[in-house]
C-alpha cells in the first residue's frame, strides 16, 4: 500500500496559523501539493499502480483540480483531518465534527465518498473507531499493532503503518520551526525499505510506506520511489492496493488475520458486515 499524506500548508499551520506569513516555509509546505504531487503522479502512471492519498480538507478545500487529479489518475482519496489536527488534544464530540466536517468536504471536492482514514501525526483517540464506524469509514491506517492488518472490536479494518516506513524520520528538515533531522540520502533509504519489504515479503506482511509529496515529490526521491516499486515488481508476488481493496479483502477473507495474542482473548473479536 503507497501511502501519500498531502499535508502541505497545514504542516506549519496546524502547529500556528500565524507561520501563514513566512513566505520560506509555506513555500515549501506548498511545494507538495504544487510539484511533488503532480510528479508523482506522473511516476503513477508511468510504473501503473495505485495509491492512496490522505488529504486534510483545508488542502483540498484550497487545491480542488489537485484533488481531481488524484481521483482521475484512479487513485483513492483518505481522510486525514481538516487542518491536520492532533487529536490528542481534542474531545470525542470535538474529534467527531472534525470528522463530519472533513467527510463533507471531500466528497463535494473529489465527487466520492472516501472510505479510509489516516489520523493526523498517525495518533487516534480511545474512541476514534467507534466514530469512524459511526460515519461509514471502511478502514482506520494509524495504528502500528501489527505488520498485516487487523479488525477494530467494533469491525473496523485497521491498515498498520509503522514510523519506519515513512520518509519524514529520512528527509523532513526545517530550521524555525525546527522539524526533522539531517536528511538522509536515497541510497540508504532504499537499503533501509527494501530490507523491511524482503523480510515482509518473506513473513507475508502488508507493507504500508507513508510518504509526503513535499519530500519524497523531490527528484532524487522521486526516482528511488521508481527503483522500489521496480524491484518489487521484480520481486514478483506482490499485490499493490488502495487501502479500500485491503480492507475489503479482509473482511471477505477474516482467516487471513495471523494475530497470536498468548495473553489476549482466545480468539479475535471481530463482527463482518
Ligand atoms: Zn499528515
Amino acid at each position: 500500500m503507497l501511502c501519500f499524506d498531502v499535508d502541505g500548508e497545514t504542516t506549519a499551520l496546524s502547529e500556528d496559523p500565524g507561520l501563514a506569513r513566512r513566505r520560506t516555509l509555506m513555500s515549501q509546505c506548498e511545494y507538495g501539493p504544487r510539484v511533488g504531487v503532480p510528479r508523482l503522479l506522473g511516476l503513477l502512471e508511468h510504473l501503473n499502480v495505485p495509491a492512496t492519498f490522505f488529504i486534510p480538507a483545508y488542502i483540498a478545500e484550497r487545491h480542488p483540480r489537485m484533488v481531481r487529479a488524484i481521483v482521475a489518475g484512479g487513485h483513492e482519496i483518505g481522510l486525514h483531518g481538516y487542518l491536520h489536527e492532533k487529536l490528542a488534544g481534542l474531545d470525542e464530540s470535538e474529534e467527531e465534527a472534525i470528522l463530519v466536517k472533513s467527510i463533507a468536504i471531500l466528497t463535494a471536492v473529489a465527487g466520492v465518498r472516501p472510505v479510509g482514514y489516516r489520523a493526523p501525526w498517525f495518533e487516534v483517540n480511545p474512541w476514534t473507531p467507534l466514530i469512524l464506524a459511526r460515519h461509514q469509514v471502511a478502514y482506520c491506517a494509524s495504528e502500528m499493532g501489527d505488520d498485516a492488518p487487523y479488525f477494530h472490536e467494533n469491525g473496523l479494518v485497521e491498515i498498520p503503518g509503522q514510523w519506519m516506513l515513512e520518509d519524514w524520520e529520512q528527509f523532513a528538515f526545517n530550521a524555525d520551526p525546527a522539524w526533522g533531522f539531517v536528511p538522509e540520502n536515497c541510497g540508504k533509504v532504499f537499503d533501509l525499505w527494501w530490507r523491511e519489504f524482503e523480510a515482509m515479503h518473506d513473513y507475508g506482511c502488508c507493507f504500508v510506506l507513508t510518504l509526503h509529496p513535499w519530500l519524497s515529490g523531490r527528484p532524487s526521491r522521486v526516482q528511488l520511489l521508481e527503483e522500489l516499486v521496480g524491484a518489487m515488481r521484480e520481486k514478483g508476488g506482490v499485490w499493490f492496493a488502495r487501502g479500500r481493496e485491503i480492507a475489503d479483502h479482509v473482511r471477505l477473507h477474516p482467516e487471513s488475520i495471523r494475530s497470536i495474542d498468548f495473553d489476549g482473548v482466545a480468539s479475535p473479536n471481530f463482527f463482518p458486515t
